[in-house]
């Protein structure tokens, strides 16, 4: 299996390093110091900066560490970012012949118009688009994307490990329990991500798996989610097509 280690960042950020006893590659350095002393205290050398979208808690560590290292910086083709050297899109391909590991590139915008996440065979880095338990919420792309991307996201192997960028599962599993408090699965999710914290570890990485099992915005389709929905809003949906019950969903999640 891959080596994937989450070096904390900011105030709740992972840097996630893919790694061999080598090379590092980081995922959205939103600070360089963290990756320095990392790679300092491993006797690693950076081989490559990915980012997914331009938000400066994952870009502004690039500056510093391609000057330090002198690396290939991936970031999405749609979005303007001053330090990306290689611009990437929906079938690319990047090669880390380090870790003997191939990502594809995969289009998820919607948090922002341009993300991107970098696929490999059973993990995917999927930045501020899914979170565990949650999503990302609309900056300058739409919900019709965000909502067509996390369906993009839901179709991967159950069995792939989700990357995100926060740490906010406890608080986006607090929300996910006012939408379907009779989800078992859910419930015990809760359980273990308290345990995880009060041992101060990440409570990440998640699986496309548990998302689908818990996420309430992969769940759109079910009845309890539906029914919280309405009455958090007070009136009936004018249709419980997925998209609207997303749409209101999102909108009390912005309000939690
Ligand atoms: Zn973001």
């Amino acid at each position: 299996m891959t080596a994937i280690f989450p070096i904390p960042a900011l105030r709740d950020n992972y840097i996630w390093a893919l790694h061999d006893d080598h090379h590092a590659a980081v995922v959205d350095p939103g600070d360089a110091a963290p990756v320095r002393d990392w790679l300092n205290a491993n006797g690693l050398t950076l081989a490559a900066i990915l980012c997914t979208h331009h938000h400066h808690d994952h870009v502004d560590g690039i500056r510093e560490l391609a000057q330090v290292y002198n690396v290939p910086v991936y970031g999405p083709r749609q979005e303007y970012i001053a330090d990306v050297t290689r611009a990437v899109g929906e079938g690319d391909f990047i090669e880390l012949p380090f870790a003997g590991v191939r990502l594809s590139v995969l289009d998820i915008p919607g948090h922002t118009r341009g993300h991107i996440a970098y696929l490999g065979e059973d993990f995917v880095f999927c930045g501020d688009t899914l979170f565990a338990c949650g999503c990302g919420r609309v900056f300058d792309g739409s919900l019709e994307q965000l909502h067509h991307s996390l369906r993009r996201l839901a179709a991967l192997p159950d069995a792939t490990r989700v990357f995100c960028t926060h740490e906010y599962t406890e608080n986006n599993i607090r929300f996910a329990l006012l939408c379907e408090p009779g989800n078992v699965a859910l419930q015990a999710r809760q359980i273990s991500a308290q345990a995880l914290r009060a041992e101060g570890r990440p409570t990440l990485p998640s699986t496309i798996a548990l998302e689908k099992a818990t996420n309430p915005f992969f769940r759109c389709d079910q009845p309890e989610i539906m029914r919280n929905v309405e009455k958090h809003l007070g009136h009936a949906l004018s249709s419980r097509d997925e998209m609207r019950v997303f749409a209101a969903l999102r909108a009390w999640r912005n309000t939690f």
